[in-house]
């Protein structure tokens, strides 16, 4: 299998997981950074599957790749499903260059949201969609990921990206920002939605490179 597979994401943290998580399989994979005719996707959808799907399509047609994409957040049923997939955005737009500074600002947003509420109220979930798009941009497979947690009063861990350092994982009792990045790509929404996506891209990308 020799198909470039692009990942539709500029978001290091999640490059870097998803490399991971690829590579084993012999996927040669390049990311959205400096790649001459990506596009910039609006995320339009009101579900974490609409927009995998629609970066998914977009990525594919502008450049004429397969292109792996994934939507994927933090939900929090106390708050009403929020961030939801405004998760990247919970706090206020975010400048592409200073993903660290929005994480901080976003996290001390979803503190300030829970302040006060104790146990169950504090239950959260990562969740992650992936769809794959062949090179006109139809979606040829999708798949879908979750992980439950507890969202922490303190960040925790300087491991992962994101809310990681907030999220609790409950069989550990210790936050993914504590925990080894294998334990994540075991357990986590992105480790568990590319395991099941995986089968389909090695048949689709085996098949388009003979
Ligand atoms: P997207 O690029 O719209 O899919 O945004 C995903 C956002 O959800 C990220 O910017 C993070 O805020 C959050 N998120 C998704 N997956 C993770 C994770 O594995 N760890 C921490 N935060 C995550």
């Amino acid at each position: 299998m020799n198909a470039t597979l692009v990942l539709g994401t500029t978001n290091q943290g999640k490059v870097r997981e998803l490399l991971e998580l690829l590579e084993p399989f012999g996927m040669v994979c390049a990311s959205l950074t400096g790649l001459v005719g990506a596009v910039d996707v609006a995320e339009t959808g009101s579900t974490f599957a609409e927009n995998a799907a629609l970066k998914a399509q977009a990525q594919a047609r502008a450049l004429g790749s397969w292109v792996l994409a994934e939507d994927s957040g933090l939900v929090v049923p106390a708050l009403g499903g929020a961030p939801g997939v405004y998760s990247a955005r919970f706090s206020g737009p975010a400048p592409g260059a200073d993903r660290e500074a929005v994480d901080t600002r976003n996290n001390a947003l979803l503190l300030e949201r829970l302040a006060g509420m104790v146990g169950r109220d504090r239950a959260a979930h990562y969740a992650c969609h992936a769809a794959l798009a062949d090179p006109s941009g139809r979606i040829v497979a999708v798949s879908e990921g979750v992980c439950g947690g507890v969202i922490a009063t303190s960040p925790l861990g300087v491991g992962g990206f994101g809310y990681d350092p907030l999220f609790v994982v409950p069989e550990y009792h210790r936050t993914f920002g504590e925990l080894a990045p294998v334990i994540k790509a075991v357990i986590s929404h992105r480790g568990r939605a590319m395991r099941a996506i995986i089968p389909m891209i090695v048949r689709c990308l085996g098949a388009a490179s003979g």
